[in-house]
């Protein structure tokens, strides 16, 4: 099994190395068998399909889709879908192995699964959209399920796109099934509350981090956030509405920067009306990589994967990073920050949020029975800050550093469920 891994190696791309490597480094600590260890390495499926789609003017194009589950030992597998141009399935197998162990971090009942196509979903027309995504959807069919493998959005999918799978499948049942997705409209059983979770979330973990390093006035707290999504963009509106002083955003095409803080209210009605960044008055314009070497307290990357690497590292002056973005930080980067001293909240643990609000709604799609959005708030609040004392914690312990302590902690729990359920057959 070790040689059949490694002859794969040389055709791994970065984000599935930047996952091995965290593992490899976590499981030092986590004092488990061999035989375990090796068994969590390895995606349990992996799906790719080829599809067509008819364009807008009568022309048939194809189209590729991936969707892999990582480990189902605490539950079925829940992670979300891409729609970009980088989709690999190398991207996607990293992207399932984290989401095994945020939700086994933060203790949900669930497993790590991610999917994507590989489209750049700006090129489409609404029409396009959707018939690419009904198709990819139907394609889906056999391998998910409320109780299998439940979708979410993720970087260029949206509620709308939800909205299609969910009724695709229901067309094939034959009824509907609301908890097939999360990330849903809220009039077809959406939850209160998911669209801002994983950016309210990443700031839930900010603020503990500077309360714990001392830090007690948000005002004098100076905050860049690279992406301008669904996670950059509500982080900042929420820091914003906290107080915090928001001197940078961005997004694909670069950032804006004003070192006495954005008005963010401000900066979304620009960005609604304009589609850009660009232009918007009293601010200078930024690169992304400049924006990632501001002066300022915290730095959230919230865009995507490697952003953070060994030739941009030295040149952070954060001292705090909150990782909104799955996997921005490179394993050879972490080693520079942390040798600095950087304090690096982990994507597993400050972006959680995001799947805490999807476990709300599949819940409560089960139940047909909705919450109201100060519980669904106060719930997310109660679990991610378990999981990020119980991290704390642990980086204490051992004397590692945060992202190691939430791998340690998530791969452990995976590890008894896997040595509770036994090896089957
Ligand atoms: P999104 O598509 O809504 O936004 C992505 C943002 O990043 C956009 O502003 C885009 O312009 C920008 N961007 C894209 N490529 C970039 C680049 N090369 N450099 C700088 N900016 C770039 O996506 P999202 O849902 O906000 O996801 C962002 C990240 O957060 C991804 O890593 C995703 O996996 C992760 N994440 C998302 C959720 C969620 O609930 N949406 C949950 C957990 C983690």
């Amino acid at each position: 099994m070790v040689v059949a891994l490694q002859m794969q190696k040389h055709e791994f791309l970065d984000a599935y190395q930047t996952a091995l490597a965290q593992y490899d480094r976590a499981i030092r600590y986590a004092n488990l068998p061999d035989d375990v260890v090796e068994y969590m390495r390895y995606p349990r499926r992996e799906f790719t399909v080829n599809f067509p789609v008819r364009r807008d003017d009568g022309r048939m194009e194809m189209f590729t889709g991936y969707r892999v589950h990582h480990n189902t030992s605490m539950g079925p597998s829940k992670g979300g879908l891409r729609y970009s141009m980088d989709v690999t399935l190398d991207e996607v197998r990293a992207l399932a192995m984290w989401m095994t162990w945020k939700c086994a971090l933060v203790n949900i009942p669930y497993g790590g699964a991610k999917g994507g196509v590989v489209v750049d979903p700006k090129t489409l027309s609404m029409g396009e959209l959707e018939r690419l995504t009904r198709r990819y959807a139907s394609e889906l069919v056999p391998l998910i399920s409320p109780k299998m493998d439940i979708p979410a959005p993720d970087m260029g999918t949206n509620p709308q796109v939800m909205a299609w799978i969910m009724d695709t499948y229901s067309m094939t049942m034959g009824y509907s099934v609301p908890a097939i997705v999360t990330g849903k409209p809220i009039n077809i059983g959406g939850s209160e509350g998911r669209t801002e979770a994983t950016g309210r979330g990443v700031i839930m973990c900010m603020v503990s981090t500077l309360k714990h390093h001392g830090y007690h006035d948000p005002a004098a707290v100076k905050v860049a956030v690279q992406g301008f999504g669904n996670v950059g963009a509500n982080a900042a509106a929420y820091a914003h509405d906290l107080g915090y002083k928001i001197v940078a955003v961005s997004d694909v095409e670069g950032g804006i920067y004003n070192p006495n803080g954005l008005n963010i209210p401000q900066v979304l009605n620009h960005y609604k009306k304009y589609g850009q960044l660009a232009g918007y008055p009293e601010a200078d314009a930024v690169t992304n990589n400049e924006l990632l070497a501001l002066p300022c307290d915290v730095l959230v990357p919230a865009a995507m994967e490697g952003q953070l690497t060994q030739h941009n590292a030295a040149a952070v002056q954060a001292r705090f990073i909150v990782e909104g973005a799955n996997g921005p930080t490179t394993p050879e980067a972490d080693d520079i920050l942390n040798d600095k001293g950087v304090f690096v909240v982990p994507d597993i643990l400050a972006n959680s949020g995001g799947v805490i609000v999807s476990y709300f709604e599949w819940v409560q799609d089960l139940q047909a029975f909705f919450w109201g959005k100060d519980y669904v708030f106060d719930q997310l609040n109660r679990i991610i800050m378990q999981a990020y004392d119980r991290t704390l914690q642990t980086a204490e312990d051992l004397r590692i550093d945060m992202r190691t302590a939430a791998q340690v902690t998530a791969i452990q729990r995976v590890a008894s469920a896997i040595l509770t359920r036994g090896f089957y057959p």
